[in-house]
């Protein structure tokens, strides 16, 4: 790839003229409907955990991307986003899902963990080691060990659900799942469930929770969210997501 430096600054939205940080933050609240945020493993065959998620919550994904009148990418129906990491261990979310509130607002967040995943093939003291004698590095102290690999599902879903809770950038009115995928049925199980801090909140999660559901390929959007960013110096021609 060749290297290309010019000024990036056209496309970013703190350097434009007249830029006011909480205006812009109103416009992207209006670009994307989002309700769901979902943290599942890189693992390629576990790419239809989203539309399986989606299905449960009632959430429309992938949706449609909004363009303006100049054809700029400007806003999206989605009601969902997708955090993908390394057995979908929650660790690695944190940040996400506070940039996620603070732009667009979030009610549920959902810690998908699947069957056969590469994360139950190691162990935190096994790639602690390896890590040592492969790159000379020691990083025993560099992730609680909880964390680093998925022993047995129930006590990973039941860390990561506790740890995203007690998050300080976690907000509290949101419901957190902790849900099994089965990678050959597309089977969604849910395992943990903490609802809302603030009960009169909790009403906003879309769960139906007589659950063991069994999922169907191909993402099937249920309802539309409101769109479209509202038009402002700051968002012309720039992409608003
Ligand atoms: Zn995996």
């Amino acid at each position: 790839m060749q290297k290309i430096m010019k000024n990036f600054d056209a496309y970013a939205f703190s350097k434009q003229p007249g830029y006011h940080e909480s205006t812009v933050r109103k416009e992207f609240a209006k670009a994307v409907p989002l309700r769901t945020v979902v943290i599942y493993c890189y693992d390629p065959r576990a790419v239809d955990i989203p539309a399986a998620v989606a299905r449960q919550f009632r959430e429309i994904y992938p949706g449609k991307i909004i363009n303006d009148a100049q054809g700029a990418k400007v806003a999206s129906t989605t009601t969902l986003f997708e955090i993908v990491v390394a057995g979908g261990r929650a660790v690695d979310a944190l940040r996400s899902i506070t940039v996620a509130q603070h732009l667009f607002g979030i009610k549920n967040i959902v810690v998908v963990h699947h069957t056969h995943c590469g994360a139950t093939s190691f162990t935190a003291d096994g790639i602690i080691a390896a890590c040592k004698h492969e790159h000379h590095s020691d990083i025993s102290d560099l992730y609680q060990r909880e964390s680093i690999c998925i022993s047995d599902y129930v006590s990973s879903l039941k860390h990561d659900v506790q740890l995203v809770r007690k998050s300080k950038g976690t907000p509290k009115h949101v419901n957190i799942y902790g849900c099994v995928y089965d990678i050959n049925t597309d089977e969604l199980s849910l395992v943990v469930e903490d609802k809302s801090l603030l009960p009169a909140l909790a009403g906003g999660s879309r769960m139906a929770l007589a659950l063991r559901y069994r999922g169907r390929r191909g993402a099937r959007p249920t309802r539309r969210g409101s769109l479209q960013m509202a038009p402002g110096p700051a968002h012309r021609g720039r992409g608003g997501r």
